[in-house]
């Protein structure tokens, strides 16, 4: 029998089990299988990354910007040369399509390391001439060991885009990937040493979040958590963070609106609506999960969205004509089936999906996997528990609506606030809808098109701060003000 991948802590530069030699299963979503074990770290494996991060943090902040840029650089060809290897780990471990990790996940994830390595090298500290009489200026000092927590849906993606503004400021890191999809952050830990970075500067430890997580958000000597994952989890990390006065950015979850007007272009609209809601299963945070039609069009748009959802036949995720995957875990498909249920309760029509797709429509390897079909819900209230809490999978409502005042007042009407779509050609309308709706985000005739250099986070319960750009440069310093007075004889 072969012997099964056991993944490393990434500790000082080197590769290392859990202090207790205890292991978590990894498991493959697509088979149900487990193929890795990850270490079960503790306070004890964070405690010793925190202390090699802190060790290096004089000699990494005190280099120059160039050369930081240039170990950033380094990682990000490594991993370039490696994508077709890294989207088949992502594929494995997370169950999305290889075709979605070879042209989203790790593109973008190489496109985060690069261009924090780059912004860095352009950003300003503000300075003022104070009423003739002093100079202030800004210093902004990078604030020592980042924490950086990140999630599974988008797992390489979203771990590079945490520590790559940390590192090329000049904080160390540790990092706590998700214990659900650890494979690709296990690699990139590799490849650092490839890449030849000083030891101590990224660490990476694994393990589960209520005790290698817990850790790191506890450790004393980390003041700076950044954050992505659920409100609840958000809601426990403020608890503790906020007391002990930690930089603190959280990005958190949505229940997204997809708001589409009679006179938007249809076909450009039901494409997009589509793929926002069922792109990665619909396990994206910025997915439309509501979707709003204006009812001169609401049936044509129902229909076309029942046939478009065809597309996305359920597969193996490592064939790379596969478009829809499987779900992460057995657990969350539970969840995802839990909310199908409620929706019938409420009174929802289930207008396709709904359901397992039957065995002998996917191939032999991948039977035992946590796959579901895409499913569209119409019928409902934008009050009800299926329109207001978060599923996160490929589950998207169709409503109907009339007015502006009333769509705006439904979009709203949740308490969460991270991304909202709007399809319109009224370029007044646009303007006037996009600036009212409860959102960190508002994509209006697109979909995720993302610029890194604007700032990226949620309202509400979405989360707190923003990352992207000279934000998330900023929120990994600690800025100081100088003010010189000039004296005029
Ligand atoms: P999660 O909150 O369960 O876990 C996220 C990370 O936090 C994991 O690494 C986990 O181990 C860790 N963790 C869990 N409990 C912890 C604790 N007590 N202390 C410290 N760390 C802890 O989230 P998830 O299920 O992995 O991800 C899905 C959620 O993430 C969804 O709600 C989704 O909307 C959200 N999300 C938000 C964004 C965004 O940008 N706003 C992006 C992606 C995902």
């Amino acid at each position: 029998m072969a012997t099964m991948e056991q993944l490393a802590n990434l500790i000082n530069g080197q590769q290392v089990s859990a202090h207790s030699g205890k292991w978590l299963d990894n498991v493959e979503p697509a088979t149900g299988a487990v193929y890795s074990q990850i270490p079960h770290s503790d306070q004890t494996d964070i405690n010793a990354a925190v202390t090699a991060a802190n060790n290096a943090f004089a000699e990494w902040s005190a280099m120059p910007v160039a050369k930081r840029s240039a170990h950033l650089q380094a990682l990000a060809d490594l991993l370039e040369e490696n994508l077709e290897d890294f989207a088949h780990a992502e594929s494995i471990d997370t169950g999305k399509p290889v075709s979605l990790a070879r042209t989203v996940d790790i593109p973008r994830a190489v496109a985060n390391l690069r261009f924090f390595a780059a912004a860095v090298a352009h950003t300003q500290s503000d300075a003022y001439f104070t009423d003739n009489h002093a100079i202030n200026y800004t210093l902004r000092k990078p604030v020592g060991v980042a924490g950086c927590i990140s999630p599974w849906n988008l797992p390489l993606y979203l771990f590079t885009w945490k520590i790559a503004p940390a590192l090329a400021i000049g904080c160390t890191v540790v990092g706590k990937p998700s214990e659900i999809t650890p494979m690709t952050a296990h690699k990139l830990g590799a490849l650092t040493i490839d890449a030849g970075f000083p030891q101590g500067v990224l660490n990476i430890v694994h393990g589960s979040g209520a005790t290698a997580g817990a850790a790191l958000v506890e450790h004393p000597d980390v003041p700076a958590i950044s954050f992505t994952g659920g409100t609840v989890t958000g809601q426990a990390i403020a608890r503790t963070a906020g007391p002990m006065l930690k930089k603190l950015a959280l990005e958190l979850g949505g229940k997204n609106p997809f708001i589409v007007f009679e006179d938007a272009n249809m076909p450009e609209a039901l494409d997009h609506a589509i793929r926002a809601a069922f792109t990665n299963q619909g396990q994206i945070c910025l997915c439309g999960s509501r979707i709003f039609v204006q009812r001169s069009r609401y049936d044509e748009f129902v229909a076309g969205m029942i046939e478009r959802a065809q597309d996305f036949k359920p597969g193996d995720p490592l064939d790379h004509e596969t478009r829809f995957g499987s779900l992460v875990s057995a657990e969350h498909k539970q969840k995802v089936c839990s909310y199908i249920q409620l929706a019938k309760d409420e009174g929802g029509t289930i207008e396709c999906g709904g359901k397992e797709p039957d065995a002998d429509a996917l191939p032999p390897r991948v039977r035992g996997g946590c796959f579901l079909e895409p499913t569209i819900i119409t019928g409902l209230n934008a009050q009800c528990r299926t329109n207001q809490e978060e599923i996160f999978g490929p589950v998207t409502t169709i409503m109907p609506f009339d007015h502006e005042e009333e769509v705006l007042q439904r979009a709203n009407g949740t308490p969460y606030g991270l991304a909202a779509m709007l399809w319109t050609n009224d370029l007044d309308r646009a303007h006037r809808i996009a600036g009212q709706l409860d959102a960190g985000t508002v994509w209006v005739n697109c979909w995720l098109l993302r610029d890194l250099r604007v700032p990226f986070g949620g309202m509400k319960q979405s989360g707190l701060g923003r990352e992207g750009g000279t934000e998330a440069l900023h929120f990994f310093t600690e800025p100081k003000n100088i003010c010189i007075r000039v004296r005029h004889n």
